[in-house]
């Protein structure tokens, strides 16, 4: 009579088993979909940088009546100096041969034009 109501404090093997099996499974859904979502927002952000240099370079060449530009002076107008790719890319800005407007280019996610083909 005594012995039956002792409880046992604890967990048993299975609870422990079940709640480990769960909590890798939210994992296993988990992580690749936040890693795809952090490579998503990369891109976003070195596009928007793109957007950034290409708008200091259209502001370099109005306002100190250029006809042509660099990557650096593009920068100068970019508050926090030159940005960085977030995947490491290296930017460059050159003038488009049949339009002569200024696009800038990353190495790594291409240009806001190409914006998608190089996401996978
Ligand atoms: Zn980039």
């Amino acid at each position: 009579m005594k012995k039956e109501m002792k409880k046992k404090a604890g967990f048993t093997l299975v609870e422990i088993m079940i709640v480990v099996a769960i909590i890798g499974l939210l994992a296993a859904i988990g992580i690749p979909s936040f890693q795809k979502a952090r490579a998503n927002s990369r891109v976003k952000a070195c596009m928007n940088n793109l957007r950034m240099i290409e708008s200091g370079a259209e502001q370099d060449l109005m306002l100190n009546n250029k006809s042509a530009t660099t990557l650096s002076a593009a920068v100068d107008f970019i508050k926090g100096g030159t940005p960085e790719c977030g995947a490491g890319g290296t930017y460059s800005l050159a003038a488009d041969a049949t339009t002569g407007e200024y696009i800038a280019n990353c190495d790594t996610h291409g240009t806001i034009a190409s914006e998608g083909s190089t996401v996978n």
